[in-house]
């Protein structure tokens, strides 16, 4: 069992909800003609950030559907903001986070890398799940759901040395040897570059008038072996999250799990609507170790300076000297 279980205290700024991708689980996906299709403007992202930043956070979790200007309608609704790509879009608001005093992390899908190596100077860390190497009935016809093609752009932020979140989702209906297989690839992935910092064991909950709101939810026992078997295979500097405000996680830290992911005391979780975070004290109650707040970037990445001249002094500011959360008060 680790001797503190980190999380970080962040705002969940989901640009846009239009995505190419149509996965049988989403509950977060949004058809462009739907009254609740949204992109959100400057000032909203901005106003999201400083409260944010009034709040506390160190973190901005930049998340939306994935290249969604290949949905038709959607590029001349990013045009009316004054961009033709989304990510442009996304770069500045970066920008803007960091002038507000949060690290941003961006988790914008799939990215070529040329797409990764504009955004890395105003990221502290970036993510993409990968979800799961098993070919599943959930991602038919999502194109960006091919594993090979999600294995590519993790594989492309460690040549340009990002520090990087993945993961898997449990219960989506992979099998139990996808899941070793899912972990093997991504302890291949780290053997290689070095760049992972967390490893997210994310338990799949149904969602209403979803294709698969029926589908049954992994139990806690299957969620140990997973973090147990994931913890086995990882190397010790990858750090194991779950979700709080997915699954009560104190029996999963004894499993091996070390991190609680981002807690937001001012925005829902957009994917996960349903699930409010637990507070930071709720939080403590739940596990039997104490609480360590950390940043987007884990400290192993500071130490080595796996960030840009643009974040070094926001890094700086935040951080402590062991590289976690300098104390909040
Ligand atoms: S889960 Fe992600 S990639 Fe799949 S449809 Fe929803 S937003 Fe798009």
């Amino acid at each position: 069992m680790p001797r503190f279980v980190t999380f970080s205290r962040n705002v969940f700024i989901p640009l846009t909800n239009i995505c190419r991708n149509n996965c049988a689980y989403c509950g977060f996906r949004c058809d462009i003609r739907h009254p609740e299709a949204k992109l959100l403007s400057p000032p909203e992202v901005k106003d999201i950030l400083t409260r944010g930043a009034r709040a506390g956070c160190s973190e901005a979790l930049f998340t939306f559907g994935e290249k969604p200007e290949e949905v038709r309608g959607f590029r001349e609704w990013l045009l009316r903001l004054g961009y033709d790509s989304i990510i442009d879009y996304l770069a500045e608001m970066c920008r803007l986070s960091i002038r507000i005093g949060l690290l941003p992390h961006s988790n914008p899908g799939l990215l070529e890398g040329s797409e990764l190596e504009k955004l890395k100077p105003y990221n502290a860390s970036m993510g993409l799940m990968l979800e799961t190497v098993g070919i599943i009935k959930a991602h038919e016809s999502c194109m960006g759901k091919v594993p090979t093609v999600r294995i590519k752009t993790i594989e492309t932020a460690g040549k340009l040395r990002i520090p990087f979140t993945t993961g898997i989702l449990v219960g989506i209906g992979e099998t139990r040897e996808d899941r070793v297989n899912s972990i093997q690839k991504i302890r291949e992935l780290h053997e290689r570059f070095g760049h992972i910092q967390e490893v997210i064991i994310q338990n799949f909950v149904p969602k209403a008038r979803t294709r698969m709101a029926l589908h049954q939810a992994p139990g806690l026992e299957e969620m140990k072996s997973t973090v147990s078997m994931a913890r086995e295979m990882l190397p010790s500097d990858v750090a194991i999250q779950v979700s709080p405000n997915l699954i009560s996680p104190g029996e999963l830290v004894r499993c091996g799990a070390s991190d609680l992911g981002g807690i937001s005391p001012e925005t829902i979780d957009y994917i996960n609507p349903e699930s409010p975070w637990p507070g930071i004290s709720e939080l403590q109650a739940m596990v039997d170790i104490p609480l360590r707040e950390r940043l987007p970037i884990y400290p192993q990445y500071i130490k080595k300076k796996w960030y840009s001249k643009e974040i070094s002094p926001l890094i700086m500011e935040l951080s402590d000297a062991e590289g976690f959360r300098k104390t909040y008060k």
